[in-house]
């Protein structure tokens, strides 16, 4: 369906006390668009600091001298803000509930108090192997409460933690561990997910034969597996917390002083170690946390990503801890035991906000809304998108199904580099349209610029690539130890502009839909298209589970488009079924999308955190697999062998 179709869904009722209304949504962004430093300088005291800033913003996006300071003469702790300050006033309340993935198994409810207590130890722990303000800290676990322990610590003492998702390979991790030039690495001994364990330190201790040998390697005894122990290099973490003292005091740190280094899903390319300060980073996960999702004392929140993205650093750990919320973390996977366990956990601990990425509602969508119907979903106030555009489809279901229908939808557009939300709905400011992203965040300056030209696309509607005007507080500072890339990746581009690398169109409200990255555009016959589009069209048939659609050279329309579709189980592949889906995506978009080639794919090669890694597939329509590049954040590296042996294109 084309986007000026799409109607508007009404604000649901119940949120006439939300935080932000219609009239506030408005008076608000204009404040921070043509005063950030009014506004900024007003929202930066939502934080506890030990020496108040006099300057709030510093900033430059000229490519050569890009440079970013917010709150820059501001001293704080960011331990202190998500941690400390609570004490007084909500000791006894839980912070962290923990959800383990066996579902028999016993779940934790982590006080302030108690967190303060773990915290502190583990920071003891850290200062007693030498680590101090400005190391890296490499942390590489599991989904347990250690993981949000560790990154505490680490902002605690002022160390830079850079967390590597647990289901990261040996390599990749040793790759991470020497890029930041890490001191110490955490991690646990196994990992069960899913009901099966990961051998996270025997992984470790891989990664370790590659890095230098004064890395210390601290180890969360979590399932008890037996583990190699290397003498004099391996700390029992669990055991030396019991040994320090509960008392770590906090390092007072400058608000331009790095929190931690994430490094990206590499979809598109090498990983960058983006860099996040720890002032304007808490401050803008803070204020989006609270505004996104209209959070209020008293809620349990749940954000379903792994603290290994930015999704988990933000909404999870930095976010609602420093607004004295209560969050969720949960060890196991949607589809363990069985496609009802998201639903069982929002019973369970009567879950108010819920947070998930489009792949995961398909590929629930996918299993049956008999996994839905057990469960009481009552307490769900809102629920939250991030991570790709959501197609429609999924959207309706996740709307009629999870949150039926009460729940206001909130689909977030952001990226690692953002620090938090920049284009998002406010649940009681703006009507949703399924699909769309909606309006920005406070302080987000979006513009769109014609990607030849780069000229400013005024008025609506506009297409055309999406660029950042100014900064905001939650941006990222640089790459770690490459400045220039830094430049060249996000400045050089468009000049004087962030250039986020993603396609967008504005609809005549005003709207912002992201279409996906530029590269994913397709020029057919001269006519532009966001694969996207076609995508969500193939996925709108009633056989289709999933597809990822590339460009490939095409002799007489330039690009010709390229489909891989995955079918719903037990349906199977045929010559007919091509011909029907062709026509399907012609009556659904137009002739122009019609599919030149299908492959049917088992499978499709996607990162960790679920999204489809489209520059391998690009290269397997181009026929030109022998240079993949790098695949080592792969989830399933097999995939991609059964895709080039069926390739449909052969030169
Ligand atoms: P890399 O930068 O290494 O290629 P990545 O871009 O996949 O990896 P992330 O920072 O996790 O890493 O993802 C940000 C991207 O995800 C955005 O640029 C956008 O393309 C997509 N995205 C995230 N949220 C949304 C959303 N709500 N709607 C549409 N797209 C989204
Ligand atoms: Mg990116």
């Amino acid at each position: 369906m084309a986007v000026e179709n799409i109607a508007k869904h009404p604000i649901p009722a119940g949120f006439e006390n939300a935080h932000a209304g219609p009239e506030d949504y408005r008076k608000l962004y204009d404040e921070s668009i043509s005063d950030p430093e009014g506004f900024w300088g007003r929202e930066g005291k939502r934080l506890d600091w030990i020496e108040p800033y006099s300057k709030v913003k510093n900033t430059d996006f000229t490519f050569g001298d890009v440079s970013i300071k917010w709150f820059e003469d501001g001293v704080l702790n960011a331990c202190v803000n998500c941690v400390d300050r609570h004490l007084e006033s909500r000791g006894d309340q839980t912070a962290i509930i923990f959800e383990p993935d066996d579902p028999e198994a016993e779940a934790q409810h982590i006080t302030y108090n108690q967190l303060s207590d773990r915290v502190n130890r583990f920071a003891n722990v850290l200062l007693s192997q030498g680590v101090m303000r400005g190391d890296r800290v490499v942390i590489y676990l599991p989904m347990i409460p250690e993981a949000a322990y560790a990154m505490l610590a680490c902002a605690r003492i002022g160390a830079i933690h850079s967390i590597v998702f647990a289901g990261f390979s040996p390599d990749a991790l040793a790759n991470r561990i020497n890029d930041s030039e890490a001191k110490a690495v955490i991690t646990a001994d196994t990992a069960p997910r899913g009901g099966r364990r990961t051998a996270l330190k025997s992984n470790a201790d891989a990664a370790l034969l590659h890095c230098s040998d004064k890395v210390r390697c601290l180890v969360v005894k979590h399932t008890g597996d037996q583990t190699t122990w290397v003498e004099g290099r391996d700390v029992d973490v669990k055991a030396m917390m019991e040994e320090v003292s509960p008392d770590c005091p906090p390092r007072p740190m400058n608000a331009e002083d790095p929190l931690f280094i994430l490094y990206t899903s590499g979809s598109t390319g090498r990983p960058k170690g983006v860099v996040h300060s720890t002032g304007g980073y808490l401050v803008y996960a803070a204020i989006s946390h609270q505004y996104t999702f209209d959070y209020h004392e008293g809620d349990v929140f749940w954000c379903t990503a792994d603290v290994g993205w930015v999704t988990g650093h933000s909404y999870i750990i930095y976010g609602p801890l420093a607004n004295g919320a209560t969050t969720l973390m949960f060890e196991g996977t949607p589809t363990y035991p069985d496609a009802g366990r998201f639903w069982a956990v929002c019973e369970k601990h009567k879950v108010n906000q819920f947070y998930t990425a489009p792949t995961a509602i398909r590929a629930l969508m996918g299993q049956g809304t008999e996994h839905v119907e057990k469960y009481d979903l009552s307490s769900l106030r809102l629920l939250g998108t991030v991570g790709e555009p959501i197609n429609p489809e999924a959207w309706n279901w996740y709307d009629k199904n999870i949150g039926k229908g009460n729940c206001p939808i909130v689909d977030t557009w952001w990226q690692t580099e953002t620090g938090g939300h920049m284009i998002t709905s406010l649940p009681g400011a703006v009507e949703t349209k399924p699909g769309s992203a909606t309006l920005p965040f406070f302080g987000v300056n979006p513009v769109i610029l014609d990607p030849e030209s780069a000229k400013v696309q005024e008025g609506d509607p506009a297409s055309g690539v999406l660029c950042i005007a100014d900064s905001w507080p939650g941006q990222m500072r640089t790459v770690w130890g490459d400045h220039q890339r830094f430049m060249e990746t996000y400045f050089q581009q468009y000049k004087g502009y962030y250039f986020t690398g993603d396609g967008c169109t504005r609809d005549e409200d005003g709207y912002y839909w992201i279409t996906g990255r530029v590269d994913d555009v397709i020029n057919v016959s001269g006519h532009r298209m966001g694969t996207a589009e076609v995508e969500s069209a193939l996925v709108a048939h009633a056989k289709v589970a999933e597809a990822a659609v590339v460009g490939y050279p095409h002799q007489v329309k330039g690009q010709g488009i390229y489909a891989y579709v995955t079918l719903m189980n037990g349906v199977e592949p045929s010559d007919e079924l091509r011909k029907e889906l062709e026509t399907w995506v012609r009556n659904e978009i137009g002739p122009i999308a019609k599919p030149d080639l299908i492959q049917w794919a088992p499978g499709l090669p996607k990162t960790r955190s679920g999204k489809i890694m489209r520059r391998i597939l690009r290269k397997i329509a181009e026929d030109d697999y022998g240079s993949l590049g790098d695949t080592s954040t792969l989830a399933e590296p097999e995939v991609v062998d059964d895709l080039i042996d069926n390739r449909m294109n052969r030169g």
